[in-house]
């Protein structure tokens, strides 16, 4: 498979374009087993930036230059962060309209039930159900 690439470009960044030649100094096999730092396999992980399919027959080169490989990597470990800010965000949301949710379930109850000088009753009531949901 390698016969597909001529021999210029098979030394380029695929990329980049810089040349930087076979040798595993200052390039990185894109198909050969290589994976980011987070442990995935390097060629999703350009496949996702780059928005194309990533294979053999499909890639004008094989190889990444060492400055590009950082990039991708960075690139994957920023993604993870916002995958992971998302969710903390989203569950912190969740939370507030659940507190939100039993609030006014309280308040109405409270107008219902009760009289305006059972206000602090209820109140305490929320209180700690506020607080059974913090620590959940
Ligand atoms: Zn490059």
């Amino acid at each position: 498979m390698m016969a597909d690439f001529d021999k210029d470009s098979m030394q380029c960044c695929l990329v980049c374009n810089t040349k930087v030649g076979l040798s595993a100094r200052n390039s990185i096999p894109i198909f050969d087993e290589s994976y980011t730092i987070s442990k995935k396999p390097l060629v999703d992980v350009i496949s996702a930036v780059l928005g194309i399919d990533i294979s053999h027959d499909s890639v004008h080169s094989p190889i990444i230059c060492k400055k590009c490989f950082k990039q991708f990597n960075e690139a994957d470990e920023l993604k993870s962060k916002v995958t992971k800010l998302k969710t903390e965000l989203c569950n912190s949301y969740k939370k507030t309209i659940e507190v939100h949710k039993l609030c006014d379930i309280f308040q109405n109850e409270e107008y219902n039930d009760h009289d305006y000088t059972d206000n602090t009753e209820s109140q305490n009531i929320l209180t700690k159900v506020k607080c059974y949901i913090k620590l959940s």
